[in-house]
């Protein structure tokens, strides 16, 4: 898996003293990645561009929990605990415990929505 954004890390930057000017998200490599919508107040925009800021941080370490789950041991599929008791034979199934961070990293790979 090769993720296409521009490679991290990011930060936020702007000025707060100046209203006429968008905060904006830069790669610290490859330079600004984009200036955050003016149209809410200037403390909300920054906020937007923190969270989008630590978006290759996040996606990181998040992918690697995702790799170490300790349920599935990374492959996504596991056996439930309660089918090993009721079932003689139990499928394997989407891992509960890995489920919804797979389901975000997908998303953040455009994958979904
Ligand atoms: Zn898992």
């Amino acid at each position: 898996m090769t993720e296409k954004w521009t490679k991290g890390p990011w930060r936020c930057g702007g000025n707060p003293y100046d209203p006429g000017e968008p905060p904006f998200v830069i790669s610290e490599t490859e330079g600004v990645i984009c200036t955050i919508n003016l149209k809410r107040p200037y403390n909300i925009a920054r906020a937007n561009g923190n969270l989008m800021a630590a978006a290759p941080e996040l996606y990181h370490e998040l992918d690697m929990q995702v790799r170490n789950c300790p349920v599935c041991k990374g492959t996504g599929m596991a056996v439930d605990v309660l089918d090993l008791i009721t079932e003689e034979s139990p499928e394997k199934k989407p891992c509960t415990r890995c489920a919804s961070s797979r389901a975000a990293l997908a998303k953040a790979r455009g994958e979904s929505s």
